[in-house]
C-alpha cells in the first residue's frame, strides 16, 4: 500500500496522520483512498481502449455510495448480486445501462425492478431462471437482455470458500449443458441473448485458469456462432487477486492483455471484467485501538476494538492481512509474538496470529488491505454498532458512513 508512509515513527495514509483521523472519526475506523480507488479502475479501462469494453465494478466488494458515486462518475459499469445493491447503485447516480446482474437466487421483485429500469444484462445461473425471466418480460412487455453464467469447470487455485468455477459449485450454468440452454433461451419471445458470462472464483494469483476458462468460453462462443447465435459480448468476471503478504499477482493491465488478445479476431465482440477486490482491497485499512494487552504463560494477546463482526476475512478464509503499528516506539516497550483478537464472543475472533510487535495499552494498529470484503460484510453481531468509515483523497478526508449509533441497534424492533 504506497500511500501509507512512516514519517518519525508515525503511519500517515496520503499527507493525512492515521492517528489524527483516528481521533476525529474514533475507532475503529475504515479508510479508503479514493484516488487509488480510481486508479484502478482507470488502468482496467485503459488496457482495453482499443475496442469495445466495460469495466463494471462488483460492489460486493465495497459498496459504500461515496465509492460508487467516484467511479459511476468516470462510467463506470457495475456488477450487481442483489436488489439492494441495484437500488445503492442507482442512487449513487449510476447509469441503469452499465449495471450486469448476477447471482443465484433473483427473485421475482427482483427481475421485475431491474426490467423496469433497463439495466443492461442479466447473468442467468440456471435454466428455472431463465423461464422466470422470459415470464416476466412477457407479463411487462419487455425484452429481457441476458446472457448466460456458464460454469467452466476450471480449477481456480484459490481459497474453497472463495472458488466458483468447478461443476461442484452452486454458481452457473455447467459447461456441458451451457449450449443447450443457449438453444433454448434463442426460441424464447422475449429473451435477448447478449452475451456469454463467466466468474471462476476470488484472489487468483495465475494466469493460466482465467486463460483455460477464456479457451472454453470462446469454444462455445464459436459453437453458437455456426448455430446463428451472435453472442455481442463476453464477461471475464473479476477474481484478480491482490497482494496481502508475498502473493504475486498478475498486474491488471496484463490480465486484461492476455483476455483480449484470444479475442483480437473478434474485434466486435465487447469485452467486461468484473473486478471488486483488486479495484478496493488495497485502497482502505482499518485502524482499531488495543484495549488491553494480557500476557498468560506463553500465550500474548492484544485485545482490540476491532472484531470479526468489523472484518471477517481472518476468520472467515483464514486470510492473513498485515497489521501494523500506527505509532512505531522508540520503543521501551517489549516486543512479543502477539495473537490479535478481538472483542466478539467466539473464539475464531482472531485479526492477526504470532505477530511480532511491541505495543501496549490504548495504541492504535491499521489492518492493511481492508478496503475489500471488509465493511461490506460487517455485522452488528454482540449489538456493536458498524465502523464509521472514511475517504481520503489528495485534497481532503472527509466521513461517507458516519458511525452507527446504539439507537441504530434496535431500529425497526418492537418490544
Ligand atoms: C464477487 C464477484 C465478482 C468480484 O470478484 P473479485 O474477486 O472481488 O474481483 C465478480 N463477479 C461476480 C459474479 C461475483 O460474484
Amino acid at each position: 500500500m504506497d500511500f501509507l508512509n512512516y514519517r518519525s515513527g508515525k503511519l500517515y495514509a496520503l499527507d493525512y496522520p492515521v492517528e489524527a483521523l483516528a481521533e476525529q472519526y474514533g475507532t475503529p475506523l475504515y479508510i479508503y483512498n479514493e484516488d487509488y480507488i480510481k486508479n484502478r479502475w482507470i488502468k482496467y479501462d485503459q488496457a482495453l481502449n482499443n475496442r469495445k469494453h466495460l469495466i463494471c465494478y462488483a460492489i460486493k466488494a465495497n459498496s459504500n455510495l461515496a465509492i460508487l458515486h467516484s467511479l459511476a462518475k468516470l462510467g463506470a459499469g457495475f456488477d450487481i448480486v442483489s436488489q439492494g445493491e441495484l437500488e445503492r447503485v442507482l442512487h449513487a447516480g449510476a447509469d441503469p445501462k452499465k449495471i450486469v446482474f448476477s447471482g443465484v437466487a433473483k427473485s421475482v421483485t427482483e427481475i421485475e425492478r431491474a426490467l423496469n429500469v433497463g439495466i443492461k444484462c442479466f447473468n442467468v445461473e440456471s435454466e428455472a431462471e431463465l423461464y422466470r425471466i422470459q415470464a416476466i418480460a412477457k407479463q411487462l412487455n419487455k425484452i429481457a437482455p441476458i446472457s448466460l453464467r456458464i460454469n467452466p469447470d476450471v480449477d481456480a487455485k484459490t481459497h474453497p470458500y472463495i472458488s466458483t468455477g468447478l461443476r461442484e459449485n452452486k454458481f452457473g450454468i455447467s459447461y456441458q449443458l451451457a449450449y443447450d440452454v443457449y438453444r433454448a433461451a434463442a426460441e424464447l419471445s422475449h429473451i435477448s441473448i447478449e452475451g456469454i458470462d463467466c466468474h471462476i472464483g476470488s484472489q487468483l494469483t495465475e494466469l493460466s485458469p482465467f486463460l483455460d476458462s477464456a479457451d472454453r468460453i470462446i469454444a462455445l462462443f464459436e459453437q453458437l456462432k455456426l448455430d446463428g447465435i451472435h453472442i455481442k459480448h463476453i464477461d471475464f468476471g473479476g477474481g484478480l487477486g491482490v497482494c496481502y503478504k508475498n502473493e504475486q499477482p498478475l498486474e491488471i493491465v496484463d490480465l486484461v492483455n492476455a483476455i483480449s488478445e484470444k479475442l483480437v479476431n473478434y474485434p466486435e465482440v465487447e469485452i467486461l471484467f468484473e473486478p471488486g477486490r483488486s479495484i478496493v482491497a488495497n485502497a482502505g485499512l482499518l485502524v482499531t485501538k488495543v484495549e488491553y494487552t494480557k500476557h498468560q504463560d506463553d500465550n500474548h494477546f492484544a485485545i482490540v476494538d476491532a472484531g470479526m463482526n468489523d472484518l471477517i476475512r481472518p476468520a472467515l478464509y483464514n486470510a492473513w492481512m498485515n497489521i501494523i503499528p500506527v505509532n512505531k516506539h522508540e520503543s521501551n516497550e517489549t516486543p512479543y509474538s502477539y495473537n490479535i483478537v478481538g472483542p466478539i464472543c467466539e473464539s475464531s475472533d482472531v485479526l492477526g496470529k504470532n505477530r511480532q510487535l511491541a505495543i501496549k495499552q490504548d495504541d492504535l494498529l491499521a489492518i492493511c488491505g481492508a478496503g475489500a470484503y471488509g465493511f461490506s460484510m460487517a455485522s452488528n453481531y454482540n449489538s456493536h454498532p458498524r465502523p464509521a468509515e472514511v475517504m481520503i483523497n489528495s485534497l481532503e478526508h472527509r466521513l461517507i458512513r458516519k458511525r452507527e449509533t446504539f439507537q441504530s441497534l434496535w431500529d425497526g424492533e418492537t418490544i
